[in-house]
């Protein structure tokens, strides 16, 4: 039951009516607890973590490693983290790591692979930020000392970059038997993993059996506020507690946050596929733009449109000032993601922003 006043906490945390009016398509990070899992959180049973003791991130950590038939689950607060830390487990100073070159691994988590490990990225290009069995089994390098030893390969799915992509269970499979013929660990960068089971029906218990490692993440499109949890043998999850204490990521009363996590685990992955339905008629009203030369094929939730007679700016100027955020994505695109917080009526709103400008 809510605690006396708490339902003043929850429209408190609405925020202000400015923030309110504008459609907010920056990412599918900016959506607020629902009330429903604020109750979840705040009714939390909790322990001290690093000691192992608390209930709701255990409950948490075990779900999400038998929903994917992993072993086990290691609750971490951000996916940058889960992602720094597999890195970490699988690697020694020197190694290599291969990934695209426009992965989160390498683009966008501060240069971490290489501070955190001590390690190399070997960058491959690939169609919509995806990989082939066969350009990772070319890349990896000779047994030589003047080479790095190619170690790891990290994918993402979905891929951010590439338009919220997804991969086929075919190159999934022929990537992980080059991984095993090579004795090359594979972790699979997995923040949007629920968005791709979704959009392709793929069975989670397979990723299971093809990653050594999985960080998925619950501060996207499940909705919750922090959270990601990255899973992997016993083993390899008792190393993964160590490298997140020394990288402080150590938490103590964190299930009321783990609780959040297990609510969205609950009940948002089904409803992703409102937001891949609401994402494909944002593309279809883009597609029809002069400004617009091209629209990323749209899998999940992500709308990634390439411009022409118009720069990102400029046309974020005009989006904004209609009421609608979205980002730059490079210097000839702009990307928008649908989310739990994106109602069909403001889709219908965007749509006739869209074909007004
Ligand atoms: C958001 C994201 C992450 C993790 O980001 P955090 O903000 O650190 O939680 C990792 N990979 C991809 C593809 C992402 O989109």
């Amino acid at each position: 039951m809510l605690a006396d006043g708490l339902p003043k906490l929850i429209s408190f945390s609405r925020m202000s009516a400015n923030q309110k009016k504008m459609i907010d398509l920056r990412s599918d990070t900016v959506t607020k607890p629902t009330p429903p899992m604020l109750e979840a959180m705040m009714s939390a049973p909790v322990g001290d973590d690093v000691f192992g003791d608390d209930p709701s991130v255990n409950q948490l950590q075990d779900d999400v490693a038998a929903y994917f038939g992993m072993e086990e689950g290691l609750f971490c607060p951000s996916g940058t983290m889960a992602n720094q830390i597999a890195i970490r487990m699988h690697t020694r100073p020197q190694d290599e790591v291969i990934c695209h070159e426009n992965a989160h691994v390498y683009l966008y988590e501060g240069g971490g692979m290489m501070s955190n490990s001590l390690v190399s990225p070997k960058l491959l290009p690939g169609d919509y930020g995806l990989l082939s069995a066969a350009a990772i089994a070319e890349s990896i390098n000779p047994d030589d000392i003047h080479f790095p030893k190619s170690r790891l390969v990290c994918l993402e799915n979905t891929m951010n970059k590439g338009g919220g992509s997804t991969y086929s269970l075919e190159t999934l499979q022929a990537i992980h038997k080059t991984c095993v013929e090579n004795a090359l660990a594979l972790h699979l960068d997995g923040a949007r993993l629920f968005n791709a089971l979704v959009a392709t029906g793929q069975d989670p218990k397979m990723y299971g059996q093809l990653f050594d490692s999985i960080s998925v993440c619950f501060s996207k499109g499940m909705g919750a506020p922090v959270g990601s949890v990255l899973l992997g043998s016993s083993t390899q999850i008792a190393e993964a507690k160590r490298i997140r204490k020394a990288l402080g990521g150590g938490m103590r009363q964190a299930g009321y946050l783990a609780a959040a996590c297990s609510y969205a685990l609950q009940h948002h992955v089904a409803r992703l596929a409102e937001d891949h339905a609401r994402a494909q008629q944002l593309a279809e009203a883009l597609s029809g733009k002069s400004f617009v030369k091209e629209v990323l094929p749209v899998q999940t939730n992500i709308v990634i449109a390439r411009l022409v007679s118009k720069t990102p700016n400029e046309l974020l100027k005009e989006l904004e000032a209609a009421g609608v955020l979205a980002v730059s994505f490079g210097k000839d695109a702009i990307r928008f993601v649908t989310h739990l917080d994106f109602s069909a009526e403001q889709l219908e709103q965007t749509v006739s922003i869209i074909n007004k400008l």
